[in-house]
C-alpha cells in the first residue's frame, strides 16, 4: 500500500493542507486508496476533499463556498454583483444555506428556507423586488416570521415596520405552554404548513396539535363535538364532515353549510 505522502501546510493556490483525515477507496480495488485531506481555503472555508483533486484542479475552484459563490455570481449577468439588492440576496441565501453562517441558526437552522425560484437565480429575485416596490432604503422582510423566503411570504418594508414585524412573534398557547408556531409544529410532529394551513382554516387551538386526525373532534357554536354528534345534529353523514373538516381543511361552519347550501338549492329548484 502506497505511503501516505505529507502535504500538510502546503499551499494549492488558495488552498493550504491542513490534516489528513481518512482515505478514500476506489471502486473496493486493493491498492486505490486515495488520501482524504481537510483544506483551508483563503476565504475561511474548510472542507474535506480527495488531496489529487486539489492538486489536479485547485486553479479552477475547489472550495465549495467560492465555487457557489462564483456560480451566484454568474447567474446574474448584467452587473447585478455588488449592488445593495444582490447583497441582500446573498445574504438571505448565506444565512439560510449555510451552516457557517453567524446566523444559520435564526434561520436554516430553525427550518427557514429560500424559495426554488429564488435559490439560484439572483435576476428572478431581482425581477420580484422590482415589481413590488424595491427601494434602497427598503428591506425585505417576511410577513410570516417562520415561514420562507419566497414570493408568497415576502415583501419590501422600511426598517421601522420590519422591527416591529420580527418582535411580534406569533405564539400558540395551549395547557398552559407558549410555543412559536415552528416549535409547535415541531412538537406534535407536524410539518409546519400543515400547521400554518389549519390556523388559516380557523382549527380550534385545542385541535392544532392532531396528529391522529379521525380522533379529532371539531369545535362548533362553542363546544367540542364528536364527528358522530355532529352529524347527528346536522343531519350531514359524518364521512362527509370528516373529509371536508380534516381533509379539505374547511372550517367547520363551512363543511356544514356547503350541505345546507345544497339542501336549500334543492329544495328552491323544486318548487
Ligand atoms: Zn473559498
Amino acid at each position: 500500500m502506497a505511503a501516505l505522502k505529507d502535504i500538510t501546510g502546503q499551499r494549492f493556490g488558495n488552498l493550504v493542507a491542513i490534516r489528513h483525515t481518512g482515505f478514500k477507496v476506489r471502486g473496493g480495488k486493493q491498492n486505490t486508496r486515495m488520501a482524504v485531506w481537510e483544506f483551508e481555503c483563503s476565504c475561511g472555508e474548510r472542507f474535506e476533499t480527495l488531496a489529487q483533486e486539489v492538486k489536479a484542479s485547485y486553479h479552477s475552484g475547489v472550495c465549495p463556498s467560492c465555487v457557489s459563490k462564483r456560480k451566484a455570481a454568474r447567474t446574474y449577468k448584467h452587473g447585478g454583483v455588488g449592488t445593495r439588492l444582490f447583497n441582500i440576496w446573498s445574504g438571505i441565501r448565506q444565512r439560510c444555506n449555510n451552516p457557517k453562517d453567524t446566523n444559520y441558526s435564526r434561520y436554516g437552522g430553525r427550518g427557514i428556507s429560500v424559495a426554488p425560484e429564488w435559490q439560484d437565480d439572483f435576476s428572478a429575485f431581482r425581477d420580484w423586488s422590482e415589481a413590488n416596490g424595491y427601494e434602497e432604503s427598503l428591506e425585505c422582510d417576511r410577513i410570516d416570521n417562520d415561514g420562507p423566503y419566497a414570493p408568497s411570504n415576502c415583501r419590501w418594508v422600511t426598517r421601522l415596520q420590519n422591527c416591529n414585524n420580527t418582535s411580534r412573534n406569533q405564539f400558540i398557547e395551549l395547557n398552559g405552554e407558549r410555543l412559536t408556531h415552528a416549535d409547535f409544529a415541531r412538537k406534535h410532529g407536524l410539518t409546519y404548513s400543515t400547521l400554518k394551513n389549519r390556523i388559516n382554516k380557523g382549527w380550534p387551538v385545542s385541535q392544532l396539535g392532531n396528529r391522529a386526525k379521525s380522533v379529532a373532534q371539531v369545535e362548533w357554536r362553542g363546544r367540542n363535538w364528536t364527528f358522530s354528534q355532529l352529524s347527528e345534529e346536522t343531519g350531514i353523514h359524518q364521512n362527509v364532515l370528516r373529509k371536508r373538516i380534516l381533509k379539505d381543511n374547511m372550517s367547520v361552519e363551512t363543511a356544514i353549510n356547503l350541505t345546507r347550501d345544497v339542501w336549500e338549492l334543492r329544495r328552491m329548484r323544486g318548487r
